[in-house]
């Protein structure tokens, strides 16, 4: 069924090994993936294993998708039988049948996130709990957090938080999950494990449908699913897992390396495969990818041979700002498709989502083909949209569906009926939305339309001062209509990453204005991006975090923001040793995805929520000699020190026509892009652009 060119030695050992739990422990790129799937063929195609009979877990849908089809590449239609799927997708297929036994009908729903929210919501108004002191989302996470350690509400542990019991509202969540006859996601396996925990025969039923079960990238189970693989496979123990204890990267959603390392105990007479072969990179690459990660404890010391020879050294290039950055590294993405390397064979991977507007936005310039893979685009996100919209009415070039996008965001009372009739009053005005809206501002609002009138005098007052706000008068907008605290008070984890994409907005639109946009090319500047993400995406360069590129490969990689702060993130940093394990792990799977030619690159200064921030290159590599990172002599020379005006030094005092008296903090920039930051007594920290702020020395 296959060659000696098809699999090594250890890898076949691995395939036709026997009846036996098998651990198969081995480095990037070492043909992890291929072996599972090589086993599967072994066991159907040589062994006579009915394929309904098998069972394959991995953790994305893509990567369950992506498994069957090399599997019937390898096997023909047989390969289909195969049953393949996520921990959660297999999960409910359990219960659909057997939900009877947990007082579940078979034909409860799945509880999505939105209603998951509301639920809670709902639950903590009414225990009169507001979300200052218990955040709904909070909950979320902490009751998420037990159920990935297995702990169902009346197993978790005592939590006392801001004097409210969170295991009682944990048990009062579950009894409201039941009254609707609903489960969430992390409720699938939970229910599962208790399932085959309290009822031997459901538990036995389960166990015979599978002869079989191979988990994928293992490294990254959590507590819950590990107990989930120990309760189905202990009687067969026809288990088979690979994993790489380098490449865990999920230890912040509960996974737990250990799972692993601790194999042998849990599985005795495990057969243990290690695949020292390399399939994937040039032997550069991997030496980079080593001495990155030598600097971690605890591992399992593993040896990477590659048959590929040498390739190039991996470079690595210091730039100016984040949009020069983009430029650079799209110029070497041109170099490399004019060596005839396929868009789609290249791949820009950062650490944060919000990463990825500089790069699509040089993309779109340039008309190439690209797709934001796991995130929405930049410019599709909800938060970006209102945001827009808000603009574009500030600066009087909104159309009537912004306009009705943002009439109750945050809620002012208007209904899907209201909205009705204000979409109707702004077709029979003639006018422009900002037009329409000044009217409101007026006075001359009816019915629904009244209940904006608050909204359109602030807008109508705050045009005097956006000029001269270096966003344009985005920020102070958005705060002062309300939007910002509605979204946090939305309870949703994501928040923070709403409004770190906000301030990412805002420093757009400060960069963008900077190079002389103006205010309505920048609105179809992003009209176009948002469009961008419709393109034919089989021939397109993927742009993606680099936890999604986990068990992917391209020949071109190129890994942004190499720089203490993003990798290692803040967060982790915060947190000591083991978050900072964590994100070196994380530079190593980003590292050996490449398979010709790796690129990292860092950046001198990084607009960062608002602020200019003067990052240092990430401690993982700052300190690698040439020989396996080769920084490249920066073509791109800083950028001129600004010449001040001189009447404009920090420490001066200042007027501004709106924002009253206030203490200059810092400027940065030169000539008209030149901008002030402003302490101002009664209106806060502002940035403004000098060339519009009219300030007076005072
Ligand atoms: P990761 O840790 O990133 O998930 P992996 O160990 O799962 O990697 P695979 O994706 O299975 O590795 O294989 C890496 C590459 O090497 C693939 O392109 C695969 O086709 C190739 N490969 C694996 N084994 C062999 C082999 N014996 N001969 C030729 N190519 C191989
Ligand atoms: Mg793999």
């Amino acid at each position: 069924m296959y060659s000696a060119s098809e699999l090594n030695a250890a890898q076949i050992q691995a395939v036709e090994a026997g009846d036996s739990p098998q651990l198969i422990l081995a480095g990037a790129g070492s043909g992890k993936t291929r072996t599972i799937v090589h086993r599967i063929g072994h066991l159907i195609s040589k062994r006579g294993f009915a394929p309904h009979r098998i069972l394959t877990v991995t953790f994305t849908n893509k990567a369950a998708a992506e498994l069957k089809s090399r599997l019937t590449g390898l096997i023909g239609d047989d390969g289909g039988g195969v049953v393949s799927g996520t921990f959660h997708a297999i999960s409910l297929r359990f219960l659909r049948r057997y939900a009877g036994h947990l007082d579940f009908p078979r034909s409860f729903q799945v509880i999505d996130a939105d209603d998951q929210k509301a639920l809670v919501k709902r639950l903590l108004k009414s225990r009169n709990i507001d979300s200052e002191k218990l955040h709904p989302g909070y909950l979320i996470s902490w009751i998420e957090h037990c159920k990935h350690e297995g702990l169902g509400a009346d197993e978790a542990p005592a939590q006392i938080w801001n004097n409210i019991d969170l295991r009682e509202l944990y048990v009062a969540y579950q009894d409201e999950l039941r009254r609707l006859e609903r489960m969430d996601f992390s409720d699938l396996l939970l229910n599962v494990v208790r399932l085959m925990r309290d009822f031997p025969d459901v538990a036995s039923l389960i166990r015979s449908q599978f002869d079989h079960v191979l988990v994928d990238e293992y490294q990254d189970t959590n507590p819950v699913q590990h107990q989930w693989l120990l309760l189905l496979c202990q009687e067969h123990r026809n288990l088979t897992v690979v994993g790489d204890d380098d490449q865990a990267i999920y230890g912040w959603r509960g996974a737990d390396v250990r799972h692993i390392l601790d194999f042998e105990r849990v599985w005795p007479n495990a057969g243990i495969h290690r695949l020292e072969e390399n399939y994937r990179s040039f032997e550069n690459i991997l030496k980079l990818a080593n001495a990155v990660i030598q600097a971690n404890p605890h591992r399992h010391e593993k040896a990477l041979r590659t048959t590929r020879g040498d390739g190039k050294v991996p470079d690595w290039i210091v730039c100016n700002d984040e949009y020069d950055e983009a430029r650079r590294i799209v110029g070497v993405l041109k170099q490399r498709r004019a060596h005839g390397v396929g868009w789609q064979d290249m791949a820009v991977l950062y650490r944060s989502n919000r990463q990825s507007l500089p790069f699509e936005a040089v993309l779109r310039e340039q008309d190439i083909p690209y797709q934001v893979i796991g995130g929405v685009g930049f410019f599709s996100r909800m938060e970006i949209k209102d945001a827009l919209a808000y603009w574009a009415l500030l600066h009087r070039c909104a159309d009537s569906l912004q306009l009705l996008r943002i009439c109750n965001t945050p809620k002012r009372g208007i209904g899907a009926k209201g909205q009705e009739a204000i979409s109707r009053m702004l077709a029979d005005s003639d006018l422009s939305a900002a037009g329409w809206l000044d009217q409101v501002a007026e006075g001359r609002g009816e019915g629904p339309a009244k209940k904006l009138e608050p909204l359109a005098q602030l807008i109508s007052e705050q045009r005097s001062t956006a000029m001269s706000c270096a966003d344009l008068g985005l920020g102070d907008l958005l705060e002062s209509c309300g939007y910002v605290e509605a979204l946090q008070a939305r309870g949703e984890i994501e928040a923070v990453s709403r409004m770190e994409n906000i301030r990412t907005l805002q420093d757009f639109i400060e960069t963008s204005m900077g190079e002389g946009l103006q205010v309505a090319d920048f609105m179809d500047q992003a009209a176009l991006l948002q469009s961008g993400e419709e393109q034919d995406v089989d021939e397109a360069v993927s742009l993606m975090s680099l936890h999604r590129a986990k068990g992917l490969e391209f020949d071109t990689v190129i890994i942004a923001g190499v720089e203490d702060g993003l990798l290692p993130h803040q967060r982790s940093l915060d947190e000591g040793e083991t978050g900072l394990h964590e994100e070196r792990r994380l530079l190593y799977v980003g590292i050996t995805r490449a398979r010709d030619y790796l690129l990292l690159t860092s950046a001198r200064m990084r607009r960062a929520f608002g602020d200019m921030v003067y990052p240092i290159p990430s401690r993982f590599i700052s300190r690698l000699g040439d020989d396996v990172l080769r920084r490249e002599a920066s073509v791109s020379q800083p950028q001129q020190e600004a010449s001040y005006s001189t009447q404009v030094q920090s420490g001066r005092r200042v007027r501004h026509p709106s924002f009253g008296e206030g203490v200059i903090l810092s400027m940065e920039g030169a000539g008209d892009a030149a901008r002030v930051t402003v302490r101002f007594q009664q209106a806060g920290t502002k940035r403004l652009m000098l060339k519009y702020a009219a300030l007076e020395e005072i």
